[in-house]
């Protein structure tokens, strides 16, 4: 066996989730210290003489707290109409302080309420100090608009793109239901506020890991036969002779027998074992494909020995009925150009490995399995329509999507291919 030693790239738990706004600060001065290619398009001054930095990130969802009170931005009594007033109230967790940062055009934002999907506006349009902070539908106009300047480390002023004023806490209430407004550019604590990113583990964390399969290539052992790992994928080469009996091997190799099976109807085609140069690349980190293809005539997998697998096809759309009386006693036989393969239950691995083991892969990199599992035989009814599901296995503790092999048409694979086949090469 050649196994190469290859980088294999790490599965890592992808998270977005920023838990504090310290955070959120820590990444904005990393970012303009550290990254010279910094877009500095999103550093410009505003007329108030403070710098932008686009560092919060659209489409994540906020509570936004006033430095000066400690409350968080909030609808007036869980209200979900056009109008409803804007207010400050203690922080409560709950979807009525959660805002939604919708990139617009030009740098600009819009804030969506999260229980009412309505958005952050100014009343009437106002463009006065003192004009009223509301919520309104949709109408993509600057009045709805506002643009975020950070002032220090985790504080931003919320600035009206319409009115140029900021939001404001309204006569520098600390009170819960206290008013909100817009006014001047004062560089006050009433106008400072604290982006923190709400934590959406439970909706966009990822799967804890992919499926893996390099334990198991250490089970593959036949004639002719070897794999190397190259990047993300297992390439095996097979000469495709089977290491067990046949009356399909030429007389003169010691591994020629007569039939020795219990089919009646036992015909021998007029093919025999010839070596191969089969080469099959299989996917390492193999997963569920958006499009299942479907098998193809040819091998569509390889067993453990090194035999590759075909399909429950004796040609296009042409069952096996007449094929099976030609399968030898290891239910093998070899085509018109001479390469040997299994359709259904290698019983040579079966018998030495057992009913319930690995007996190889397909294109795809999911496992082949025996017809039994837990000591029971699974039927075409217990598979899904590629005829496999996904479980836990002995070689696979934490469970893998897997093929079994059944005693009734399709046997091994049904409608297609579970994941993305790689290619196959004779
Ligand atoms: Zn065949
Ligand atoms: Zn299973």
């Amino acid at each position: 066996m050649i196994i190469s030693k290859t980088n294999v790239p790490t599965l890592k738990k992808i998270r977005k989730t920023i838990k504090s706004a310290t955070v959120l600060g820590t990444i904005v001065m990393m970012l303009s210290c550290s990254n010279e290619d910094f877009n500095q398009s999103s550093i410009s001054e505003n007329s108030n003489g403070i710098s932008i930095k686009a560092s919060l990130v659209s489409g994540h969802i906020y509570t936004i707290k006033s430095v000066h009170s400690n409350k968080y931005l909030d609808i007036a009594e869980n209200g979900l109409n056009n109008g409803v007033n804007i207010i400050q109230s203690s922080y409560s967790g709950t979807p009525d302080q959660q805002w939604e940062l919708i990139s617009a055009d030009n740098e600009q934002y819009e804030l969506r309420n999260v229980l009412s999907e309505k958005y952050l506006s100014v009343q009437r349009r106002s463009i006065l100090n003192g004009g009223n902070i509301q919520q309104q539908d949709h109408r993509n106009s600057t009045h709805q608009k506002w643009q975020l300047y950070q002032v220090s480390s985790d504080q931003y002023n919320i600035i009206n793109v319409r009115s140029n004023k900021a939001l404001d806490v309204e006569d520098w209430n600390t009170i819960d239901g206290g008013n909100i407004q817009q006014w001047s550019y004062a560089g006050t604590n009433n106008q400072k506020w604290i982006f923190s990113l709400v934590d959406d583990d439970d909706e966009i964390e990822e799967p804890e890991e992919g499926y893996d399969i390099r334990t198991i290539l250490s089970k593959f052992d036949g004639t002719g036969l070897s794999y190397e790992i190259s990047g993300d994928n297992v390439i095996f080469t097979s000469s495709d002779l089977p290491n067990h009996t046949s009356p399909y091997w030429p007389s003169s190799n010691p591994l020629h027998s007569d039939y020795t099976g219990t089919n009646p109807n036992w015909r021998m085609n007029p093919n025999e074992i010839a070596e191969q140069n089969i080469v099959l690349t299989i996917p390492l980190y193999p997963a569920e494909a958006t499009n299942h293809e479907a098998t193809p005539l040819g091998a569509m997998g390889i067993a453990r020995n090194g035999i590759v697998f075909f399909n429950q096809y004796a040609g296009p759309d042409q069952p096996l009925t007449n094929e099976i009386d030609s399968f030898d006693q290891w239910l093998g036989h070899p085509t018109g150009t001479d390469i040997y393969h299994y359709h259904i239950e290698p019983t040579y691995l079966t018998q030495q490995y057992g009913t319930d083991a690995f007996l190889g892969l397909l294109s795809d990199g999911f496992p082949v399995y025996g017809p039994v599992e837990n000591g029971e035989e699974i039927t075409n009814e217990d598979l899904d329509e590629y005829h496999g599901h996904i479980s836990v296995t002995a070689d696979f503790p934490n469970g893998i999507y897997h093929y079994h092999i059944t005693s009734n048409d399709p046997y091994i694979n049904g409608n297609g291919f579970f994941g993305t086949p790689g290619n196959t090469t004779f």
